[in-house]
């Protein structure tokens, strides 16, 4: 019996003498309580950091759209230009950022016209910031168009698209905080260059011809970059809107962007693809864009991306309205709206949280 046999003291001598030889073979016998888990590979990885990204209305920028094409073609020098910039300054001050205006005389291939940069700040305060930009003016002429070729377009999607997500923007900023810096630059004057075709004896334009020919586009962000709204102003990396809202609209690699700024447009078109809308931005190259980011990249060391529409291939890349009476509310689409504003808002509020780049 087992009392018994423990009474027993050489016994029990002899007992712990085997425990104590067998001790470590019969640990290795024992199941150990911290044996890992069987992994279940079935279930998806966790973001590290889950980030809330408020949803962009797509009505309200539809709207702010609405307003500016309302004023008529805004062509700096002209009272419908005044009255737009005098509204944007006031909308993005009713919305809480802090404007600066920034007005200088552009310098068009048709001669001086009045002009002025629009600078909201939100948190001005802040370091870390973010440039968000898109060009305000519409085309002096229809020039593509093959009736009333004269007159100045409205550019509801080739200036007002951009702005009127920028101000979308902004009233998500007030409507949800973040703790960042973000600057919502509205350029003048990008949209008046000279898009003549060369003289006929000029068969092959020449290099200097070519990037003058450049110079008189985006008169705007060159006048920025030569003069800083604060000196030694930058950001962690900028973002281009351009032409951003018509129906059908598809953003491709720009080549400017894809060359100097890489890291960034990759990660855009990651959080693209991510949202559903990689048919939207699909990963090809599209060619090289003369557009406000080329300026912001040469006066600045902010790596810039262009998101711009190229639906086709040459000759008509930028689609059949671009620079004719027919960039009007028509091409306008809120679908468009949505989902780009909605890959710039990811964009910002991972920023924010430090998890975009
Ligand atoms: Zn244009």
């Amino acid at each position: 019996m087992a009392t018994h046999f423990i009474r027993n003291k050489s016994m029990w001598i002899v007992l712990v003498l085997i425990l104590a030889f067998l001790a470590p073979y019969l640990r290795q016998c024992i199941p150990s309580s911290s044996t890992p888990p069987t992994p279940n590979i079935s279930a998806p990885a966790k973001p590290a950091v889950t980030v809330t990204v408020p949803t962009i209305n797509a009505d309200s920028a539809y709207l702010f759209i609405k307003k500016q094409v309302d004023f008529g073609p805004r062509v700096p020098g002209t009272p419908a230009h005044k009255k737009c910039a005098a509204w944007m300054s006031a909308e993005f001050k009713r919305l809480g950022l802090s404007v600066i205006e920034q007005k200088f005389t552009a310098q068009t291939y048709f001669g001086p016209r009045d002009a002025v940069n629009i600078i909201a700040q939100y948190k001005p305060e802040l370091s870390k910031r973010i440039l968000l930009c898109a060009h305000w003016d519409s085309r002096h002429i229809a020039d593509k168009d093959s009736k009333d070729k004269a007159n100045p377009i409205l550019g509801a999607d080739d200036g007002a698209s951009g702005i009127g997500l920028l101000l979308e923007i902004a009233r998500t900023l007030q409507a949800n905080p973040l703790d960042l810096g973000v600057d919502l630059i509205c350029f003048d004057a990008e949209d008046l260059g000279d898009d003549r075709e060369s003289a006929p004896n000029e068969s092959v334009m020449t290099q200097a011809s070519a990037e003058a020919k450049a110079r008189t586009w985006c008169l705007g962000s060159q006048y920025w970059a030569g003069n800083l709204h604060k000196p030694g102003y930058t950001a962690q990396f900028g973002i281009l809107l351009d032409m951003v809202g018509a129906k059908g609209a598809v953003f491709p690699y720009e080549s400017y962007s894809k060359d100097r700024a890489p890291l960034v447009q990759n990660q855009i078109w990651n959080i693209a693809e991510e949202l559903g809308f990689g048919s939207m931005f699909p990963r090809r190259d599209a060619g090289y864009v003369t557009d406000d980011h080329v300026f912001v990249m040469n006066g600045t060391s902010i790596p810039t991306v262009d998101i711009i529409s190229i639906p086709n291939p040459p000759p008509n890349s930028f689609g059949s309205y671009h620079h004719t009476h027919n960039d009007n509310m028509n091409v306008i689409d809120r679908a468009t709206l949505g989902s780009v504003g909605q890959v710039v808002a990811t964009v910002l509020y991972r920023a924010g949280a430090g998890v975009f780049l």
